[in-house]
């Protein structure tokens, strides 16, 4: 057994346990993060890195995101994480499409945001076919960084300068405050939070069970564009505005679903919206699509990414690219109103599971009122 007793146990090394970790070690809590993996290979590494703002559900989403979004900043300042790219384009490429993000623009959330002429899209961001594009909108918020750095780059700077301590290959089978028993020795701690990520069958099942969670699947892209090509902010297309519920909350989105269905049933019926962001070597991450995950099923389906890549295609200026890599990645869904749970099933215990792809944007603003509810 390891001697030492921590005022915090964090289970999981994703984005939500580090955010855990780092607002209780910078209250001055000892802490310690047990992932049963060698490292992280979770969500948290397979997204696209896209701090999100502008499109999350109105209410807690967005106000979160808002929150984590200025967090990100901070840490990426901290822990020497670039920002690859800011803001977002969003491009209409159907009237329907232009009237949604005019109605956007009329709510508190699109307050910051700028509608543009399809002459203003080519100014903002050059490589948008604008052939194929009414106009669109530019929000400001968003931050970008490359999530398969970023991460580690927090754990490190976690562990050197602010005394983390972290057990890898370590998974936690139970718990009996202060003891935690894990698969490598027992580990003490006065307080503990679980952050499973896509486990829902682990230590956490029974505070998860009753939240009818189920898993989906998405699959990303890497590709590699000719050497000039450059993006000044991400970029997302009509799909997304009929997926993201800061849109569809709106009310205001069944004419573009209608069209988008007699269009492209296709791409609707594979979960796909068009998010492009750009890393610091020029390659672009493009996703995504959203299938329900059966544990059975690990593969990526072709068609789906000949179809993300049509629509890559459709919205910027890029013919030619090399795909370089391919992957799915998994998150939780639940009830569709909920885009995430706190749980505080006992004084000492918390559990927090993202139920949407939002994790990467809420994160650090989840943990914040974690804090707080502890008084931290
Ligand atoms: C392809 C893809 C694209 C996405 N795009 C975006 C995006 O653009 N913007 C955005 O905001 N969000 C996005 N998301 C969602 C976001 O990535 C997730 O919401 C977020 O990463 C969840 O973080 P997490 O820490 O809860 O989970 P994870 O990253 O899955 O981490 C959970 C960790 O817990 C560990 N663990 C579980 N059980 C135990 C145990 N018993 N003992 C020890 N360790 C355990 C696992 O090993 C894992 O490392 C995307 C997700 C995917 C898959």
């Amino acid at each position: 057994m390891n001697s030492k007793k921590y005022d915090l146990a964090v289970v999981g090394a994703g984005i939500v346990g580090l955010g855990h970790a780092w607002l209780a070690a910078r209250s001055g809590l000892s802490v310690v993060v047990l992932d049963r993996d060698p490292r992280c290979v979770g969500a948290s590494i397979r997204n696209f890195g896209f701090i999100t703002v502008t499109g999350q559900r109105d209410g807690d989403t967005w106000r979160r995101a808002r929150r984590s979004r200025d967090l990100w900043e901070e840490v990426a300042q901290l822990a020497q994480i670039p920002i690859c790219h800011e803001g977002l384009t969003l491009v209409a490429q159907r009237p329907e499409a232009l009237a949604l993000l005019e109605a956007f623009k009329d709510t508190h959330m699109g307050k910051d945001c700028t509608l543009l002429t399809q002459d203003a899209i080519a100014k903002t961001c050059s490589v948008v076919r604008t052939e194929s594009c009414m106009g669109g909108m530019y929000s400001p918020h968003e931050l970008r960084v490359e999530s398969r750095d970023a991460i580690p780059q927090i754990a490190s700077w976690l562990a050197e300068s602010l005394g983390v301590d972290f057990l890898y290959n370590c998974e936690v089978l139970d718990f009996a405050l202060p003891q935690i028993q894990t698969s490598i020795e027992t580990v003490q701690a006065e307080r503990i939070v679980l952050c499973p990520g896509t486990e829902l069958n682990g230590v956490a099942k029974r505070y998860l069970q009753d939240y009818q969670l189920s898993l989906t699947q998405l699959q990303m892209l890497r590709v590699k564009p000719p050497a000039n090509f450059k993006l000044s902010s991400a970029v997302m297309s009509d799909l997304s505005f009929v997926r993201y519920a800061g849109y569809t909350g709106l009310g205001c989105h069944h004419d573009l679903l209608q069209r988008l269905e007699s269009e492209t049933p296709e791409s609707l019926a594979a979960g796909i919206h068009l998010i492009v962001v750009q890393s610091e070597d020029g390659s672009l991450v493009v996703g995504d699509s959203h299938h329900p995950a059966t544990p059975f099923e690990p593969y990526a389906i072709e068609a789906v990414d000949r179809l993300i890549l049509k629509h890559l295609e459709e919205t910027l200026l890029l013919t030619h690219y090399d795909v370089t890599h391919r992957w799915t990645g998994r998150y939780p869904v639940g009830p569709a109103d909920k885009d995430a749970l706190i749980l505080a099933p006992a004084n000492d215990v918390r559990v927090v599971s993202v139920t949407s792809g939002t994790g990467a944007s809420t994160a650090f603003a989840l943990a914040e009122e974690v804090m707080q509810s502890w008084g931290i």
